[in-house]
């Protein structure tokens, strides 16, 4: 006789999943619906392991601790031990300011549990996101044929995009006789580095401006004596001090040579949808792929970077994957999966879709010019004042500035500080040898006047 696996294994009841959980759905989705309407706590910060551990003793157990104790931990010891990334005064690295919209969404794009590689699995949702990146396609200037997917984040988006213009090199003339070369400058953001060594593939490094940028004219005299380079990186937005490229300038040099040209927008890609600074990105009509995080400057959640391709065909010879049980799959119409370093995923782009399709693309518009526009009175700001040196007026939202005779130390002390008494998040950062102060505007709700009465303690 066969045993059932009942029989051999008492335990969890395999009818639906574990049982009736009404009262965790209800309690986690009541401390999600709540989290959302309530503002963050700037002095919420990191604790040491040992801390937590303490605090929470051991939580994977044999018998489980239920759900009303792993949720009371989270609440009142976990989520504490994270930064509030949406607070207004958080102006470190990128910070991040989803909307209420985006961040409800993500609880049902979780809930409705979407393979979203496959067309054949995914449909709806796939054509929800495609609406999305065909937005950003059209804020490029780029045709319709053009297209991408939403990836975990500006990191891999990076990647996959140059595996896909590597692919593409080699097809179209061959591996080089020496090493495979990206070439971008020493402004370009680490993930472009990173990608160069998973790729093992060098970095041809192109001095920049006198603010960093790349420019044409220098970009053609290192691709003039540089073989093997099979892409251009350019930053549309550098992380640390905001500046663009001249993007029309590296795409000349670009068609001059034959290259792929590759937009790091994934900080201020967002730019392109607000008029008051869209001149800067002029040229990146003729990229061949771009990336912008959602979760940076376009109000969405972690994790999402919209990763697209002038021609999406080329990133599909490089990256689709073959195996007998997927290649039962019908690959018509459009399979996300094929177009990155990755094959199951979430449909990640859902909650800024449905933020986009909310809200409407003129409020976008207007939020972003609110950054810029708080970055621009808070530089002027620090212009007028006699013991801070502004470093340059800010292209998009990062300002960088001095204070007139601070040692790193005291920039330290200060930066400190004033985190922990949650007052304003401001770290200090490297530019052109010299410490400076550093501040990243993307959350709309911040105010000028806030920010600065919270620098006046520079004085
Ligand atoms: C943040 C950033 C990245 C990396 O993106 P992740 O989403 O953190 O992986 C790449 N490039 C630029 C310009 C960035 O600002």
């Amino acid at each position: 006789m066969i045993e059932s696996p009942d029989d051999a294994h008492p335990g969890p009841p395999p009818s639906s999943i574990w049982g009736d959980e009404t009262p965790v759905v209800d309690a986690v989705v009541g401390w999600a619906a709540q989290r959302v309407v309530t503002a963050s706590d700037p002095k919420w910060t990191a604790r040491p392991a040992s801390e937590l551990a303490a605090a929470t003793g051991r939580t994977v157990t044999p018998e489980g601790i239920g759900h009303d104790e792993a949720l009371r931990l989270f609440r009142e010891v976990l989520a504490p031990a994270t930064r509030a990334q949406d607070d207004p005064l958080n102006l470190a690295y990128i910070p991040a300011a989803p909307t209420r919209a985006a961040i409800s969404f993500d609880l049902a794009t979780s809930a409705a549990n979407v393979f979203a590689g496959y067309w054949e699995s995914g449909a709806g949702a796939i054509h929800a996101e495609n609406q999305a990146l065909a937005w950003i396609c059209t804020l490029l200037g780029w045709p319709q044929t053009a297209g991408g997917v939403f990836v975990s984040g500006g990191t891999t988006g990076n990647l996959s995009a140059l595996v896909a213009a590597r692919h593409t090199a080699e097809q179209r003339h061959g591996r080089p006789e020496g090493r495979w070369r990206l070439a971008c400058t020493s402004d370009a953001h680490s993930s472009i580095r990173a990608a160069a060594r998973v790729m093992d593939v060098d970095v041809v490094e192109v001095p920049g401006d006198e603010l960093g940028r790349l420019t044409g004219e220098r970009l053609d005299a290192v691709l003039r004596d540089s073989p093997g380079v099979f892409a251009v990186v350019s930053s549309a937005g550098t992380t640390n001090s905001g500046v663009v490229d001249d993007l029309a300038g590296v795409a000349d040099a670009c068609e001059r040579h034959g290259v792929w040209l590759h937009v790091d927008g994934a900080y201020g890609g967002a730019g392109l949808a607000a008029p008051s600074v869209r001149h800067l990105f002029a040229g990146i009509e003729r990229a061949d792929s771009f990336i912008v995080d959602p979760h940076k400057w376009l109000f969405a959640p972690y994790d999402a970077c919209a990763l697209v391709y002038r021609q999406p065909e080329l990133a599909r010879a490089a990256h689709a994957q073959r195996a007998s049980y997927l290649d039962q799959v019908d690959r018509a119409e459009w399979n996300p999966s094929d177009l990155a370093v990755h094959l199951s995923r979430r449909a990640r782009g859902l909650p800024f879709w449905f933020s986009l399709a909310t809200h409407g693309t003129d409020r976008y518009t207007a939020a972003i010019e609110r950054s810029i526009a708080t970055a621009r009175v808070v530089a002027e700001t620090i212009d007028d004042s006699e013991h801070l040196t502004l470093c340059f007026a800010p292209h998009l939202s990062v300002v960088l500035f001095e204070r007139v005779g601070w040692d790193d130390e005291q920039y330290r002390t200060w930066s400190t500080t004033l985190a922990k008494d949650g007052v304003i998040l401001c770290l200090p950062t490297q530019w052109q040898g010299r410490t400076v102060l550093r501040l990243a505007f993307v959350n709309p709700a911040t105010h000028a006047a806030d920010v600065l009465a919270a620098l006046e303690s520079l004085r």
